[in-house]
């Protein structure tokens, strides 16, 4: 049904709709718990899993947090985690624009302001939250809740690698979470650029580490790109072309990419002073202070380009490896240093 909903994006007329699915981490969960599940439901890593190293997560604090989280994707009926069901009205996607100049038309945006007209007469608009479990097969989730480590085990491959991925995130959660709390929050060395180091340290230390292989990419035209991870692990840094589209439609480059499948967009400060140098003054004095406001992933240009990536580079996985991704929703993660989005698209 929902994959009935596809549309190839380069046949489309200049009307046309089709849906993505987006979840803000923060709009469904409190935020004291935000600052655990951000780093705990993301999906996954490491190639050649062996059973014994799956084995050595049974009855562990990662399988007990995972548990938890995973039983509330799995089952839960009257808070679910949800996507919302975004209908896109029509896009500039057909005139070939830059990611970041996407237009992007919103079926619900032009409900709320008809809504707004008429004093809410009719009553709010909704946009569909679509629990992830309506979306997503989740029976290897509530087969590990069941039954735990021991139930991935009878499972693929693939499964039992992004499981140990998680397990082992979980394991080094502080160890990367003061890695990110670092680099996020101190002055960059004066050859460096804090926007680079913040987007260094989402894709070394909490993305990547989520996906078997742990494999990404930093955009390599990025301002600054050091060489190594700054926050004392030394770990090299990984750039290299990150580009999504063609020239007739939306295309760009994102700011991360993992596995050469996933983009990763992150959102830039607004603080209203973007100029050259005078940013990068301003940064290194405030660093202290909250990095990105509350909503920012929300707001109309930086969701427009999110979603634009995740449309474009949903269509391109898809095409490109037809027999592996062609019935997957290839997710798109939108960041700031904290908070992340993910939209699903087919
Ligand atoms: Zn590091």
């Amino acid at each position: 049904m929902l994959h009935s909903l596809s549309i190839e994006l380069r046949s489309v007329s200049v009307l046309f709709r089709f849906r993505v699915f987006l979840f803000q981490s923060d709009s469904v969960i409190s935020r004291t718990w935000v600052l655990d599940a951000r780093l705990e439901t993301r999906l996954v890593r490491k190639m050649a899993t062996k059973s014994a190293d799956l084995k050595h997560y049974s009855e562990s604090t990662e399988e007990k947090i995972a548990k938890q989280v995973f039983e509330w994707v799995a089952t839960e009926t009257t808070y679910p985690l949800g996507f919302y069901n975004l209908v896109i009205e029509t896009s500039n996607a057909k005139i070939g624009t830059s990611f970041s100049d996407a237009a992007v038309y919103l079926q619900v945006i032009e409900e709320v302001r008809e809504s707004v007209r008429k004093d809410h007469a009719d009553g709010f608009p909704t946009c569909g939250l679509i629990p992830i479990k309506d979306i997503l097969n989740v029976s290897i989730l509530k087969d590990f809740v069941a039954n735990g480590v021991k139930a991935i085990e009878k499972y693929p491959d693939c499964s039992q690698q992004s499981f140990l991925a998680l397990f082992e995130f979980l394991r080094e959660r502080k160890k990367h979470g003061k890695a990110l709390q670092t680099l996020i929050t101190t002055t960059p060395p004066t050859n460096g650029n804090k926007e680079t180091q913040v987007m260094v340290a989402l894709a070394h230390h909490l993305f990547s580490q989520l996906i078997p292989g742990k494999m990404y990419e930093v955009d390599e035209y990025a301002k600054q790109v050091p060489k190594e991870c700054g926050c004392g692990c030394k770990a090299r840094i990984s750039e290299g072309n990150t580009s999504v589209g063609s020239q007739g439609t939306w295309h760009g480059r994102v700011d991360i990419l993992l596995s050469h499948t996933i983009a990763v967009a992150m959102a830039k400060r607004q603080t209203g002073k973007e100029e050259e140098g005078e940013e990068e003054e301003n940064l290194d004095t405030d660093a202290e202070e909250p990095v990105e406001r509350d909503g920012v992933l929300l707001d109309q240009k930086v969701l427009n380009q999110i979603l634009a990536e995740a449309i474009t580079n949903g269509f391109a996985q898809a095409n490109m490896h037809k027999d592996t991704l062609s019935h997957f929703l290839i997710p798109t993660f939108g960041t700031t240093s904290d908070h992340v989005t993910i939209c699903l698209y087919d």
